[in-house]
């Protein structure tokens, strides 16, 4: 049975110290929540990785790099490596964020890259794609989405499937508050998991978490995880307050 998954990306949001206390915070409030078939992940950023990696080793909640280099090691300053991460216990990356492909360039072939060197390093990769604005207006978001999908993950073979995560996350919903409808991620989710029947066998399509992310939070959970192909979400803003994202936590 395909796991529900509730992770929370902290983008470069707060400081080592505050992240300490984050992370403190979450692995005292797990404690308390029954995880029925749920993982719990949280990305923060590169300067708490390590921390966090060593502060969860003995709870449930899992760590994630927001990011990753496609090369393996050499001359290019300012990136992390796959073998990097790993190096640190980590074994989860988000690979494709909107952020990602609007502000640093991130193409779907680039992303099929990174794809790669994070399969062939052992890591698990939480995959972000989604449609804008204009895209939802004039109708092209499946489409669009399915191009994003077989570009970057349709060259991988059944098994490296057993490695990916789904994150579908609208760009128009991302950070603005405005949320696509319970029906309309349901909708989407419903298309990408046919997709990935029609392309793998249908044991994959039924076996990959499939996550929605964009302005989720504990007033609006509910509604959106209950959705039969919504196993979870990537969560932004609300997974930068304990509060909030254990609610979520509890919410699915
Ligand atoms: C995200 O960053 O992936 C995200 C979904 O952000 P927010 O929840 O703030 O919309």
């Amino acid at each position: 049975m395909r796991k529900k998954i509730v992770a929370g990306n902290w983008k470069m949001n707060k400081t080592y110290q505050e992240s300490k206390v984050l992370v403190k915070e979450l692995k005292k409030g797990i404690k308390n929540i029954k995880l029925d078939n749920t993982r719990v992940i949280i990305a923060p950023p590169f300067t708490n990785l390590q921390n966090a990696s060593k502060k969860t080793k003995d709870s449930s909640v899992e760590i994630a790099a927001q990011n990753m280099c496609a090369k393996e090691s050499g001359a290019f300053t300012g990136e992390i490596s796959a073998s990097m991460i790993k190096s640190i216990h980590v074994d989860l990356v988000v690979l494709g964020h909107s952020e990602r492909r609007e502000y640093f360039g991130e193409t779907d072939a680039s992303l099929a890259a990174k794809v790669d060197t994070a399969l062939k390093n052992d890591l698990e990769i939480i995959f972000c794609f989604g449609e804008v604005l204009e895209d939802r207006k004039s109708g092209n978001h499946f489409k669009i989405v399915e191009e994003q999908i077989k570009k970057a993950l349709f060259h991988l073979n059944s098994d490296d499937w057993k490695n990916i995560i789904l994150a579908y996350e609208p760009v128009w919903a991302i950070g603005t508050g405005e949320t696509a409808s319970p029906e309309q991620a349901q909708e989407m989710h419903a298309f990408i998991r046919e997709l990935v029947a029609q392309r793998y066998i249908s044991d994959v399509a039924e076996e990959v978490s499939i996550l929605y992310g964009g302005s989720v939070k504990p007033a609006n959970a509910e509604e959106i995880f209950s959705k039969p192909d919504v196993d979870g979400g990537l969560i932004g803003g609300a997974a930068l307050k304990s509060e909030d994202f254990l609610a979520l936590v509890k919410a699915i």
